[in-house]
């Protein structure tokens, strides 16, 4: 994708500005769209109801939520391909470049970053299907309350922001992420070392000194992992998609087409097993520090940790957030707001003025400070 870490930013004008080639026409898709059984309208899965539903006469139709997602071990992972193609499309937005997966018996939806509508079916293939989606708890319009909650909140937007943000075009767009299990044992060994300070007579004179007192460690470590999530889409700042943590992964329905009705998926740009790497890494760096937590320590010396990951098993998993965006003097700005408990995260426009006060104020301090230090300080 071409937004690569960028704060995703567009002039507001661009969707009215797009004259619409030959072969970018609106694309609806008629055969096999989950109908609603009684006035035939298209169905899409509602949060609040758990069900899906039609928008047109209120009707309902109930699905399975008693079949939860199962853990797989990880070697299917390098050695079955299940192929998602058959029942997705993916589109490409001509406006900001974004991939979005719909079902096939979905029409075709608007783009979530931007809101554009010329969006063109794209001839490769989507890639691996999901064995596991953590449907949406909150609709769209709670969503949309909770980026207005959130924005007044936002120190540095200028007040005529905060005062009048919306949620422009906000849309349920699952993530695609990995998670993994592993039962670990580590052994480590190391040097730590501890300061600590004697008094020592020079010349008649008496001085304090530094010094450190080295000891050996050694031990095992167990510690069973359960979910841990890796985005498998790399376009998101890491910083940001943080923010929306946590997901209730343990929640997570086997994956069903159901959940994605009215909904889009963002196309998973990582593989299962760069996303393994990612994950044994994170795992390390919490047993490294658990090790650490154990003793009382200044310095690390050396320390190596022997760790073994066994019983691995993963999720391919869609998790639900809604993308939108709102718009301040023409630009775009977007957030996140994960499906299930409403985090809000993403860009709003900085006040210069709050700024430069900001900066302002932590000159006159670094002034202040050296003022004293200058009459003051010996
Ligand atoms: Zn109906
Ligand atoms: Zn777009």
């Amino acid at each position: 994708m071409s937004r690569e870490n960028e704060p995703f930013e567009e002039t507001a004008g661009a969707e009215e500005d797009r004259v619409l080639s030959g072969t970018e026409k609106e694309i609806h898709v008629d055969a096999n769209v989950s109908k609603c059984p009684t006035c035939g309208a298209n169905l899409v899965y509602s949060p609040t109801l758990k069900k899906l539903h039609c928008e047109y006469c209120g009707g309902n139709v109930d699905i399975d939520l008693t079949d939860y997602a199962e853990e797989v071990p990880f070697d299917r992972l390098t050695h079955t391909y299940e192929d998602w193609s058959t029942e997705t499309r993916i589109f490409a937005c001509s406006n900001c470049g974004a991939r979005t997966i719909v079902s096939r018996k979905d029409i075709a939806p608007v783009c979530p970053y931007c809101g554009a509508h010329n969006i063109v079916e794209q001839k490769d293939l989507v890639g691996l299907k999901p064995n596991a989606v953590l449907p949406f708890l909150i609709d769209a319009k709670t969503a949309a309350e909770k980026f207005k909650a959130w924005a007044r909140r936002r120190f540095f937007a200028p007040r005529k922001y905060k005062k009048s943000a919306k949620a422009e075009k906000i849309r349920g767009n699952y993530f695609p992420a990995f998670t993994f299990d592993s039962d670990t044992f580590s052994s480590y060994n190391g040097r730590l070392g501890k300061y600590y300070t004697v008094t020592v007579r020079r010349n008649g004179k008496t001085y304090t000194e530094q010094r450190i007192r080295y000891f050996y460690i050694s031990g095992t470590y167990s510690k069973f992992f359960n979910d841990v999530l890796i985005y498998a889409n790399r376009n998101k700042d890491e910083k940001t998609m943080g923010k929306l943590l946590p997901f209730a992964t343990d929640y997570a329905q086997k994956y069903n087409d159901d959940f994605i009705y009215g909904f889009g998926a963002s196309q998973y740009e990582k593989e299962g097993t760069e996303c393994w790497g990612e994950a044994q890494g994170k795992m390390r760096e919490y047993v490294k520090n658990a090790i650490l937590a154990q003793y009382t320590y200044d310095i690390i010396d050396s320390l190596n940790i022997n760790m073994s990951f066994g019983r691995v098993t993963y999720k391919y998993m869609l998790l639900p957030v809604y993308i939108g965006h709102s718009k301040y003097r023409k630009k775009l700005y977007n957030f996140f707001v994960n499906g299930q408990n409403g985090n809000v995260a993403g860009k709003t426009p900085v006040s210069p003025v709050k700024v430069t006060a900001l900066v302002l104020l932590g000159l006159l301090v670094v002034v202040g400070i050296g003022l004293l230090i200058y009459f003051f300080g010996d």
